[in-house]
């Protein structure tokens, strides 16, 4: 199949082929033609496979092809749970509306309120945008939805646990029309919530799931190891980043404090290392994804504020220093390798205090996981194993715990999302009076941030 049969617009394959590809991938080759079709999609396919270009062309055609619902709206809004996202789609997006009448305008949080109320005024047709800055700037009246035809939620299953639900149901309930069509993509789109706030959004969506609804990607070689302490994975780390091959590596660690802290200690390595998390204002943030990018740096020591879509061609090995706390960012971390068909190398440390995320992991892969061993640090640390005794008269509750998340995907997925989450070390935070966007947009917790 070739990008010239889905029967898009010349204009449109030709800066395709301009990029050099020649051949639809598979998520392409199924979302392109349901998309333009006018269905509502729920879409997903491991990370790496040609995601956003599946939603940007169908969009950049039906405006090619359809007459404006309304001249001053924006025709399409396309929301993505970080601001370093919300840039890359943007400038892929930009690569096909720079010579066409077309306006593509990027709304972050973190910038200038101001200068955003201006480039709202100047009429977009297409808006990629963070959602708490956009249903800031809707609620404000900066802008209306009544001509939208497109809504695109990129990652939508993170934008739900970062607590966006409300700020995703004002942009709906404000583009509530019959012409409005709206397309869900991640790699990870199986959770009880999803399906429900699907229900909420999508018209008789048709679904789409290459490889299943946690697509897993098989070019990416995983290995686990043991560790006892912090001590210890840094000392592992230490090995790994003198002993593999790469061109450029992503470590993820659970908090943000421990970002800069590694970070620090492999710079004095004289190990060209940088770090990224969101405690760091948006032109430190930007500069460093930039520099990762060009790169100017060899490692990137973050959080899961960089584990979704980021397409980072040079990056060929992912450290998790610490295993995430959602199982499925699991898969997005380590989906930062291994893009448009190239493999990659996973490495993961598992600690005591990592055990439960572990365990959620396997249950979600879906297999038993066996640990590698470096010779020289071995972990004395053999895993945790839940009681079984008295469990029945007396289950603690983080027996409970364990019992109840390691059991497999489908109990995985019922996961409750909250008005907002952390992904450092910071409790879980549940509110009875929901945030407001700027405040979820601006708390730590954020990890638009
Ligand atoms: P996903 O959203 O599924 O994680 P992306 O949309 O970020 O994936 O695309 C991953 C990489 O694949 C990008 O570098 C993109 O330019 C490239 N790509 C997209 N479509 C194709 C294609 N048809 N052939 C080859 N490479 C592609
Ligand atoms: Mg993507």
């Amino acid at each position: 199949m070739q990008f010239s049969d889905f029967g898009l617009e010349s204009r449109l394959i030709s800066t395709v082929e301009h990029l050099g590809f020649t051949a639809p991938t598979e998520i392409q080759q199924q979302a392109i033609p349901a998309a333009m079709k006018g269905h509502d999609l729920i879409a997903s396919s491991k990370t790496g496979s040609g995601k956003t270009l599946a939603f940007i062309l169908p969009a950049l055609q039906r405006l090619a092809k359809n007459r404006a619902l309304s001249k001053r709206d924006p025709r399409v809004v396309i929301l993505t749970p970080t601001r370093e996202l919300a840039k890359q789609v943007f400038s892929q997006l930009r690569l096909f509306t720079s010579n066409t009448q077309f306006k593509a305008v990027l709304i972050l949080g973190g910038e200038n309120f101001n200068d955003q109320v201006k480039v709202l005024e100047k009429d977009p047709h297409f808006i990629v945008a963070t959602p708490g800055r956009l249903a800031d700037h809707l609620t404000q009246g900066h802008f209306y939805l009544n001509g939208l035809e497109l809504l695109i939620l990129d990652e939508a299953d993170r934008m739900l646990d970062l607590g966006f639900a409300k700020q995703l149901t004002q942009i709906n309930n404000a583009a509530d029309h019959r012409k409005r069509q709206t397309l869900l993509f991640s790699a990870t789109l199986d959770h009880a919530q999803v399906n429900e706030f699907a229900q909420e959004l999508l018209k008789k969506p048709k679904r789409i799931a290459i490889g299943g609804a946690f697509t897993e990607h098989n070019d990416i070689s995983k290995r686990f190891y043991l560790a006892d302490n912090l001590e210890h994975k840094e000392a592992l780390l230490q090995n790994f980043l003198k002993n593999e091959i790469y061109q450029q590596v992503i470590i993820f660690t659970a908090t943000r404090s421990d970002t800069e802290r590694l970070a620090n200690i492999l710079v004095k390595q004289d190990l060209s290392a940088v770090a990224l998390s969101g405690e760091l204002n948006q032109g430190q943030r930007n500069q460093i994804m930039e520099g990762f990018s060009k790169g100017h740096h060899k490692i990137l020591v973050t959080t899961d504020l960089a584990s979704r879509g980021l397409d980072l061609v040079n990056v060929s090995l992912v450290i998790n220093f610490d295993m995430p706390k959602h199982a499925e960012e699991f898969i997005h971390r380590i989906g930062r390798t291994g893009r448009a068909g190239s493999k990659g190398d996973a490495i993961a440390f598992v600690g005591p205090k990592d055990w439960l995320s572990f365990k959620n992991v396997e249950g979600l892969l879906e297999q038993t996981i066996s640990f590698d061993k470096v010779d020289s640090l071995q972990a004395k640390f053999k895993g945790l194993k839940p009681k079984k005794a008295k469990a029945k008269k007396s289950e603690t509750n983080a027996n409970k715990a364990i019992r109840s998340k390691t059991s497999k995907t489908k109990k995985a997925t019922k996961k409750v999302f909250h008005v907002a989450q952390d992904v450092g070390d910071m409790p879980i935070i549940k509110r009875k009076q929901p945030l407001s966007a700027q405040q979820i947009e601006d708390s730590k917790l954020d990890e638009t941030k």
